[in-house]
């Protein structure tokens, strides 16, 4: 059994976690956990002080008992999940390869319906639930008639829009943006997708900075390599 939490990020945090040590059903079950989108709403959730705080301490936890500091037992299940998730990101995105594929999407946007699919009330398809139901790019069919795989195709190659600047960027290995990048009120955009590449390729060299440091501190290779 697998459990996904939305974590609303305005509020302390620390009640999630303990829910998640404490009750049984949970105890063998896998945990992953993300922060609520707010791409597509008109109030922002802006973190507040204690959640940044508390997040931070359960994270750094986490990373102490990964590195044989701090025993595992101590720290929360769902923010060590989210270490190790991340862990495997890191592994899978730095395997060294002499070339890139012929054909192939920066990053690796998820197949949309195939990862989290999306039921609304209506009864309506979205490759996730972190994309907007209100925009009609991204609803990709209905239980009744199955999937419009049309829009799927679309959403899957939503990197053709932005095609000669992806195949010139040293981040396409490592390239977070998918189609709800690209969403602006209902029609796929090439400008919205490349007006974010500057962020995508500066999280990239955080994520090179944290991989450097992670091995300098020893983190296990069986992890890291
Ligand atoms: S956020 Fe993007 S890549 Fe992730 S599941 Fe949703 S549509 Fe797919
Ligand atoms: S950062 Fe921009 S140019 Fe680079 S792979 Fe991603 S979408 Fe393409």
């Amino acid at each position: 059994m697998s459990f996904n939490i939305v974590i609303d990020p305005r509020y302390p945090c620390d009640s999630v976690h303990q829910l998640f040590d404490r009750e049984e059903l949970f105890k063998k079950a896998q945990i992953t956990s993300t922060l609520i989108s707010d791409q597509f709403s008109v109030e922002k959730t802006v973190p507040g002080e204690v959640f940044l705080q508390q997040d931070s301490r359960h994270e750094f936890c986490s990373y102490l008992a990964y590195l044989g500091k701090y025993e595992k037992d101590k720290v929360s299940s769902v923010a060590l999940a989210g270490l190790s998730e991340s862990f495997g990101r890191l592994k899978d995105s730095m395997k060294p390869s002499a070339s890139l594929p012929d054909s192939a999407a920066p990053g690796g946007p998820c197949i949309a319906g195939e990862l989290r699919l999306f039921v609304n009330t209506d009864g309506d398809l979205y490759p996730c639930e972190r994309v907007s139901e209100t925009s009609e790019a991204m609803k990709i069919g209905n239980l009744r008639d199955g999937f419009d795989l049309s829009k799927v195709d679309r959403l899957i190659n939503v990197a053709q829009d932005t095609a000669e600047n992806c195949k010139n960027c040293w981040a396409f290995r490592h390239c977070m943006l998918c189609c709800a990048q690209s969403d602006n009120c209902g029609e796929l955009s090439a400008d919205l997708r490349s007006s974010q590449c500057s962020k995508v390729r500066a999280q990239v060299e955080e994520k090179f900075r944290d991989y450097l440091w992670m091995r300098e501190f020893g983190v296990p290779y069986d992890i890291m390599n």
